[in-house]
């Protein structure tokens, strides 16, 4: 009985790192493949995918799940790579909703696949069928041509399509992501946030970080919040800043003047808070899993799994993982891009 109650305790505080971060969200990679090119992601000569076998199968993606929600995790985020290219991949959801203590279970997607979709039901609509309740789709630009050149493929109609596709799906929550990239951030801010207001949905900007090869990250490439706030400030007048209103991560959210409308910044490489209210653990496609983004520590969760470890075991690797957690990302220190976000989750 002791014991038991020891056992709820934890379970009602998640477990904390060294630093007081309390872990419930985790975030995880399903896939390293993409049907996109973005240079910031996946730059230079792209090699090999990772072998199917060394990719996580849904059944152990469910079990590490398991093993994080009965240590608190109530939140998980699929991404990739491009998560929605995975092979039967609303069925993985069913598994996640299905898995006890998991409340809130969202997806990242560059939303090309959110519109497709067979028997007349969108990929979207499978999606929310299935208890996804939040997307995030990426969209640097409205310009066709320049989508094309950010990503590597002609397909802003069909992202386009796929947003139409989340409205009408009915998910609880739609977020648009931009990645701010100097010499092309300047004419796209105030088109997006023009969008964002006529759709009605939540536009965040996020500064370029250095997870890819260093020469895609150079100082001219990089473009802070700072001046995207400056550049919307210029026309609609001050952002006033919404420090009550958050959403599950590190954003800043401000109100623009004059407009109902609410615009959200990540400034993962200047915002000196950034870390504090981190809440978050990775899981890398093939089973690893990462304390932070902007460190390279991570730990196999792959292996003992393969070799019977118990759920005791994976939750020994899990506190273990969360002790290591930093204070805050090294992207401003000594950080050399190992790994491309593409194969960690972003
Ligand atoms: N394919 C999906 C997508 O594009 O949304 C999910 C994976 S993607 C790696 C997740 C997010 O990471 C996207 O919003 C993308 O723009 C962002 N991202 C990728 N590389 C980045 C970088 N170097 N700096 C900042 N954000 C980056
Ligand atoms: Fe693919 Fe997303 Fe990376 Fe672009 S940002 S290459 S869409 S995983």
């Amino acid at each position: 009985m002791k014991w038991k109650r020891k056992r709820i305790r934890a379970i009602r505080a998640g477990v904390e790192d060294t630093f007081g971060h309390r872990i419930s969200y985790l975030r995880i990679s399903v896939t390293d493949r993409c049907n996109e090119r973005c240079a910031y992601c996946m730059p230079g000569e792209l090699r090999e995918w990772l072998p199917r076998e060394e990719v996580l199968s849904f059944e152990e993606i469910g079990r590490v799940v398991g093993v994080a929600a009965a240590l608190g995790v109530r939140k998980v985020r699929v991404t990739g790579g491009e998560p929605l290219t995975r092979r039967e991949i609303p069925r993985l959801f069913e598994m996640l909703a299905e898995i006890p203590g998991i409340e809130e279970i969202g997806v990242s997607t560059n939303g090309t696949l959110l519109g497709q979709g067979t028997n007349g039901v969108t990929m979207a609509r499978a999606l929310r069928a299935r208890g996804v309740r939040s997307v995030n789709i990426s969209l640097d630009t409205l310009d066709r041509a320049d989508y094309a050149a950010v990503t590597g493929r002609d397909y802003l109609p069909r992202v386009r399509e796929g947003i139409d596709a989340a409205q009408a799906a009915g998910f609880e929550s739609i977020r648009l992501n931009a990645v701010l990239v100097r010499g092309r951030s300047e004419k796209t801010i105030l088109p997006l946030l023009d969008f964002a207001l006529e759709r009605r949905l939540l536009l965040r900007f996020i500064e370029l970080m250095p997870v890819s090869d260093r020469d895609v990250l150079s100082e001219e490439n990089f473009f802070p919040v700072r001046a995207a706030m400056r550049r919307i400030e210029e026309e609609h007048g001050a952002l006033m800043p919404e420090p009550g209103f958050r959403t599950n991560g590190p954003a800043s959210y401000y109100q623009v003047a004059g407009r109902d409308q609410r615009v959200g910044f990540i400034g993962a490489m200047t915002d000196f808070h950034f870390c504090e209210s981190c809440d978050k653990l990775r899981l890398t496609c093939d089973g690893k899993l990462r304390p932070c983004l902007g460190s390279h520590l991570e730990f196999d969760l792959r292996g003992p799994l393969r070799d019977g470890a118990t759920d005791g075991d994976l939750r020994e690797i899990f506190r273990g993982v969360v002790a290591r957690k930093p204070k805050e990302h090294d992207f401003r220190g000594a950080y050399e891009p190992g790994r491309r976000m593409v194969a960690i989750g972003g």
